[in-house]
């Protein structure tokens, strides 16, 4: 297969892939998508391949071709990111390179990226990056370092790492007290009101609050800082 059979093959994977995460996958859309047709002798082959199924109007990925188009999709937008975050181009200056990259990478690759990134959520473009095995395992052992605020003991200090609300006047409120990430608080009490200490201050929260502010357990690395448990 040539260079450029395989890219053809890659793109229309890529238009199904979207299709199927934002639109519809029939062939209605895919004709919408493809006015010319130059992707029609491309789906047939798909077809014939066990890539997909076409079920009267609908496009149907078979476990094979969802786990290919996700594959191209991830490596498509990891790339943009990598072309953002690393070479500092902005999102718009991705699309040609993006394309090139996902050709090329290799899966060890993919992950090792994924990583250096820090497992990104999202393309610079906003839509999310379907997620690799890298991410599942990182997420694994980052949600057993944080924990809510509330499981805190008496006296132990942590680190705000993020506030799990969706609820913006609350998350305004949480900010402007200064319980904003980086922030380092000790427990002082859980009962009947929850109080911790920040920046040498005492403040009085509800629980429910404490239970969506995430922190990470530890010591501030610099010391000379409050000690507002003694
Ligand atoms: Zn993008
Ligand atoms: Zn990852």
């Amino acid at each position: 297969m040539n260079l450029e059979t395989s890219h053809k093959k890659d793109e229309l994977l890529e238009m199904l892939w979207r299709l199927h995460e934002f639109y519809e996958l029939t062939m209605p859309a895919f004709q919408a998508h493809d006015p010319t047709g130059v992707y029609q002798g491309y789906l047939k082959e798909f077809a014939s391949n066990g890539v997909l199924r076409v079920e009267g109007e609908q496009i149907v990925l078979t476990t094979e071709g969802l786990e290919m188009a996700r594959g191209l999709v991830r490596r498509h937008r990891l790339a943009e990111r990598l072309i953002v975050d690393v070479l500092g181009k902005r999102p718009e200056e991705t699309e040609r390179s993006a394309c090139e990259f996902e050709h090329i990478l290799a899966p060890e690759l993919v992950e090792a990226i994924c990583t250096l990134l820090g497992h990104p959520r999202f393309c610079p473009h906003g839509i999310p990056i379907p997620e690799g095995s890298c991410c599942l395992e990182s997420r694994k052992s980052v949600e057993s370092a944080v924990i809510p605020l509330t499981h805190l003991a008496k006296g132990q200090k942590g680190r705000i790492v993020f506030l799990n609300t969706h609820d913006n006047t609350r998350l305004q409120r949480l900010l402007h007290i200064g319980l904003v990430p980086g922030t380092w608080v000790t427990m002082l009490q859980h009962y009947p009101a929850l109080v911790i200490v920040i920046e040498n201050s005492q403040i009085a929260i509800e629980t429910s609050i404490g239970e969506e502010i995430r922190v990470v357990p530890g010591e501030p690395i610099r010391s000379g800082g409050y000690d507002g448990i003694s």
